[in-house]
């Protein structure tokens, strides 16, 4: 899935950095800018695919998607 920040970046949404905020809502921060993305306009089932495997890239330094 991919997206493009406000910012410029565009690339991979999984490739954002996976944030939980205090009402445990899933977000994606941007690498760049430092944007979050609240994920509620998917699914919840979507989101927690998207938010998971943005997770399992960043706990896996040997997988460069
Ligand atoms: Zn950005």
């Amino acid at each position: 899935m991919r997206e493009s920040c406000f910012c410029g970046r565009s690339g991979e949404l999984e490739d954002r950095e996976p944030v939980l905020d205090a009402e445990a809502r899933w977000l994606l921060r941007c690498p760049n800018c430092g944007h979050l993305d609240d994920l509620g306009w998917l699914t919840e089932e979507a989101a927690l695919m998207v938010w998971g495997e943005a997770m399992r890239r960043r706990r896996d330094p040997l997988r460069t998607a």
